[in-house]
């Protein structure tokens, strides 16, 4: 049975060598999967209209009465042509096929079939060329629309499904147990895989579906606890008491509302009978840092080492400015490791951290590399997590004997996607910002714009504010060093002498530190910068955010980008400038421009995108999904996870019989994703 899933897809009737490869490039190199090659939509038949009513170059649907047998016509070339016409028993239409002898045995004189084509000719006399088309009896099918490749038609790849299925043996072993498939109303492996292919109704089509969105969410879930089955322990690190009032006194604002429950939430897990395992999700501003603050605070006072993580150097190095000297002022000693710091300063740290006489440090993934060793770390913290791969999450906590682990995510995830990737992490919402925040107005712009833009931009500059630019440069790569050195003259072409600061990630660590400094001091006034500026820098002073290139991001992403302004007392803007024509980009900017709340942002780019895309799967770690609806299947996803949560409690290694085939399938899905999540 196992050999028909995983035989070549080569190996199929009708795919010859060079089809093999087109079906690899649409994700299908075996015949197993190509049966999980779902179809993306089914078009229906019933949808027929009169012929009268078909729009002209466009495909439409018609339902017609064969009036003669097909009639062959030579043409040049040994081409040879079919001709006839049907009625819908109020005007006609010509069908022409080409070289298709089959035509004359397959439609008959006086039969009744439906049509799938495009209409040409004239309002008189409509034709259609080389139609698609069924007998009435098979009018109520819907057929399978695929996700397609150039070469590889909607219906060669059906073609293809249908004999993989008529393979299929009598019995396909199915990775849910009867039991489960009873408890949760779920039909067959084989039903489902037939039905999703080749529906026989929307009712059928829907039971299949069910069955594998379930099974899809349900291998998922499996997957992603027993990636964080190590983390459920008795809490080796348990707080005696708690400072945070020792701590408000420290700083120089109060918090909000939400950042003091966030905090609270934090506390009562650590001095709980398991490991902290918590989520802060914080719209950008919220004061996601003074929280992480407040919690290493208690940890330290109650003797233990804490350790916070940023995606990159630029923003480990404000976090430990921030917290740094925050926490000396109670004599806390903090130290920050970057991959870039020198060797010397590198064994110093190393060696005050496992001694026991540095409390806390902030670093880049450098933290987790092999040399760094804590006496007693309690505490870790990654920020901006979605940067992080969930098995780095994982090496840092295994720096300590399963410390308590808070993740800060700077972008508000749908609720959805944040139970997939958390799955049972606890949560912990930041849904209030700090007082005295101005809206920031979003604008979209075209190039030609572009100068009046930079009008303005030059106005709040010369009113003592700063602005960003941003241009959508990825780091590597000559051609784009080069294009950042053609903006920057535009740019320096219109502002003539005005200090203006250049950052992208080709430069030194200690160039972008200086390039930062200059500007967080107020001694540029321009930011001119690819999307490294994107994460967390805080310069409440810049009012402007320009994005050059706009439609070439994720709404999330512009979200983060748009978050660097906004953040003192001034009313601050974002300008998007773009080139784009295309309906659907403009209207996911304009919807941006709409709204400034990051969770609706989420949702949107959620939809538009889907999960995979969602963060650069590379980052999230979570594997592509073929069938679940991240939007949609909330309700199945909601018995999955109750389902997961039933079979790991009585059989956390899945090691019985029966659940033999789930565990396979989880992990041939993790496999598959270029080894991100290690199981
Ligand atoms: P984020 O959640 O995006 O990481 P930060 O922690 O960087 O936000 O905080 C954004 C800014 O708001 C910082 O300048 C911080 O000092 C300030 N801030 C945080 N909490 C408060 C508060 N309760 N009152 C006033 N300012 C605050
Ligand atoms: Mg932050």
């Amino acid at each position: 049975m196992a050999s028909l899933f995983e035989a070549d897809i080569a190996s199929l009737k009708g795919v010859g060598p060079k089809r093999a490869e087109l079906f690899r490039k649409l994700g299908a190199p075996t015949v197993g999967d190509l049966l999980r090659l779902y179809p993306r939509a089914y078009e229906d038949w019933r949808d027929a209209v009169p012929i009268r009513n078909t729009l002209l170059n466009e495909v439409n649907i018609v339902k017609g009465t064969v009036l003669r047998r097909p009639v062959e016509q030579r043409i040049r070339g040994g081409m040879t042509l079919y001709k006839t016409t049907i009625t819908d028993g109020e005007d006609d239409m010509q069908l022409t096929f080409f070289n298709n002898r089959y035509i004359t045995s397959l439609l008959t004189e006086g039969a009744v079939y439906a049509f799938r084509g495009k209409v040409t000719g004239t309002f008189m006399r409509r034709e259609m060329a080389s139609p698609e088309f069924v007998p009435e009896s098979r009018m109520q099918d819907m057929v399978p629309v695929y996700p397609q490749t150039s070469g590889l038609t909607s219906r060669i790849i059906a073609n293809a499904v249908k004999e993989a299925l008529r393979l299929l043996p009598e019995t396909v072993k199915d990775p849910l147990p009867d039991a489960l498939r009873l408890k949760y109303a779920l039909c067959r492996l084989e039903y489902a895989l037939k039905t999703i292919h080749f529906p026989n109704s929307p009712e059928a089509l829907s039971t299949a579906r069910r069955r594998l969105v379930f099974e899809e969410l349900l291998v998922l879930q499996l997957g992603m606890a027993e990636i964080r089955r190590a983390g459920v322990r008795e809490n080796p690190y348990p707080l005696k008491k708690d400072y945070t009032k020792e701590f408000a006194a420290l700083l120089p604002f109060t918090m909000t509302g939400a950042q003091q429950r966030a905090v609270q939430d934090g506390i009562r897990d650590m001095q709980g009978p398991h490991p902290m395992n918590r989520l802060i999700q914080g719209d950008v501003g919220s004061g996601k840092t003074a929280v992480a603050a407040a919690l290493c605070h208690t940890v330290i006072q109650n003797g233990f080492q804490a350790a916070l993580m940023a995606p990159t150097e630029i923003l480990a190095a404000q976090h430990y400015e921030s917290l740094s000297n925050l926490l000396a002022l109670c004599g806390i000693k903090t130290v920050l490791i970057t991959g870039s710091m020198r060797a010397k300063a590198k064994r110093e740290a190393i060696k005050g951290l496992k001694t026991g006489e540095i409390q806390l440090a902030v670093g880049t993934h450098a933290l987790i590399s092999d040399g760094v060793e804590f006496s007693s770390l309690a505490l870790v913290i990654t920020d901006e997590q979605h940067r992080f791969g969930v098995n780095q999450r994982t090496a840092l906590a295994k720096k300590g004997n399963f410390p308590h682990t808070l993740v800060m995510s700077a972008t508000p995830i749908p609720r959805t996607l944040a139970l997939m990737i958390y799955g049972d992490l606890d949560v912990s919402v930041l849904n209030e910002l700090p007082p005295g925040r101005q809206p920031i107005e979003t604008y979209l712009i075209d190039p030609p714009k572009r100068r009046r833009a930079f009008g303005y931009i030059k106005k709040h500059i010369d009113e003592g504010r700063q602005a960003y630019i941003v241009c959508p440069l990825i780091e590597e790569g000559e051609s784009d060093a080069a294009s950042i050195a053609a903006y920057e003259k535009i740019v320096r072409d219109y502002f003539g002498d005005m200090p203006i600061g250049i950052l992208h990630g080709k430069m030194k660590p200690k160039e972008k530190d200086a390039v930062m400094t200059d500007f967080a001091e107020n001694r540029t006034k321009l930011l001119l910068s690819t999307t490294v500026v994107e994460v967390g820098v805080d310069v409440p002073n810049a009012v402007i955010m320009m994005i050059e290139n706009a439609e070439r991001y994720g709404l999330s992403q512009l979200h983060q980008l748009r978050g660097r302004v906004g953040r003192g007392k001034y009313a601050s803007t974002c300008i998007l400038v773009t080139e784009a024509q295309n309906d659907e980009t403009l209207q996911r900017l304009r919807l941006f421009c709409s709204t400034t709340d990051g969770f609706k942002v989420a949702d949107e780019d959620l939809r538009l995108r889907g999960p995979g895309d969602f963060f650069g799967e590379r980052q999230h770690g979570l594997p592509k999904l073929k069938i679940a609806d991240m939007l949609n299947d909330m309700q199945i996803l909601q018995e999955a996870q109750q389902c997961a949560k039933e079979l790991t409690e009585r059989d956390p290694e899945l090691s019985s019989p029966a659940l033999r085939g789930l565990r396979a399938e989880m992990r041939r899905l993790f496999a598959s994703n270029n080894g991100t999540v290690t199981l």
